[in-house]
């Protein structure tokens, strides 16, 4: 009976495993083709100033929307690529997007520095800051305008690799964020010897503010430790006027989230563009 119960329960195991692969390898082969057919759409959340309300950066957010799967999240679809080495053209794609963004925004006379994910797998790539120069360049998008943005964890695992390509791409002028902050192990040390200027405070603290006393207490203390490295702050994930509220008496430079705007495609987040600096004309 045991045994009987214990081999099907390993049945059932191996048969949700298969589904699991198969899921991921469909996934895979959809992926891989609406990156060869332009299926693939980047998205610009706005950086707003808690203070004047004022955009004073973007996100780019990755969307793939499929047939047959529907709307999927990148932080489904990201990890499939990273194992199965799609990330490599589809970073290469977001990179070469998001600088024609920069650049377009910059000629219109709305400069906007623009935020963009690095994978783990596209981090390791020796030739990383050849691509973000050879990127640069094409475009004609200012290296100052394009921000780096790699996960805590990235930098952490390996800290020798991340130290030298975040300085060569640093080097090339780009700035750099450290994405996520507070969810992995940040070494203070590590972190003092990047060239990093900026850390986004996870969500996970941002959303029981100000009710949970805990995360107010650690939002509080990675407010203050980045201050005194001297780097700035933003906050992801701010739905209410309370978390903006509390952002705001701490000192918290810049936040992202849904109670300013989502994701946007590049036509919508120009109007804002357009609108903010048209408000801007008016005051003088
Ligand atoms: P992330 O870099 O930490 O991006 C922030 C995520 O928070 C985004 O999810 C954004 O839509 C979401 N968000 C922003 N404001 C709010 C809010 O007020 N409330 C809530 N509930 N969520 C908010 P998204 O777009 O689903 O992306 C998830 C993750 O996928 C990203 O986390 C990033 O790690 C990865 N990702 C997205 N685009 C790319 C890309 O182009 N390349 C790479 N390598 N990774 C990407
Ligand atoms: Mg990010
Ligand atoms: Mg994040
Ligand atoms: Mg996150």
């Amino acid at each position: 009976q045991a045994k009987r119960a214990g081999r099907g329960t390993y049945a059932c195991y191996s048969a949700q495993l298969d589904k699991h692969a198969h899921a991921n390898m469909q996934m895979h082969a959809r992926l891989k083709d609406a990156i060869n057919r332009g299926g693939l759409r980047l998205l610009y959340q706005p950086q707003v100033d808690t203070c004047t309300g004022a955009i004073v950066g973007a996100e780019a957010l990755l969307r793939w929307t499929d047939e047959l799967l529907g709307e999927v999240s990148p932080s489904r679809f990201i990890p499939v690529a990273e194992t199965t080495g799609l990330i490599l053209p589809l970073s290469d794609w977001v990179l070469e997007t998001a600088c024609r963004q920069i650049a377009i925004w910059s000629d219109a006379g709305t400069p906007l520095r623009v935020a963009v994910n690095f994978s783990a797998q596209q981090f390791r790539q020796r030739n990383l800051p050849d691509k973000v120069r050879a990127a640069l360049q094409r475009s004609g998008a200012p290296a100052r305008l394009l921000e780096i943005e790699i996960t805590e964890s990235i930098a952490m695992v390996q800290p020798v690799i991340a130290r030298e390509q975040l300085e060569s791409l640093a080097a090339l002028g780009c700035t750099v964020a450290l994405d996520d902050f507070g969810t992995g192990y940040s070494s203070l040390a590590y972190l003092k010897a990047l060239p990093v200027s900026k850390l986004k405070i996870d969500r996970a603290f941002i959303s029981d503010i100000p009710h949970d006393m805990s995360d107010v207490k650690i939002s509080r203390s990675i407010i203050a430790l980045a201050h005194s490295l001297g780097l700035t702050l933003v906050a992801e994930g701010v739905e209410t006027e309370a978390q903006l509220e509390f952002l705001r008496d701490h000192g918290c430079e810049a936040y992202q989230g849904w109670l300013f705007a989502r994701a946007l495609d590049a036509v919508d987040f120009s109007a804002r563009l357009d609108f903010q600096n048209l408000r801007a004309a008016d005051t003088f």
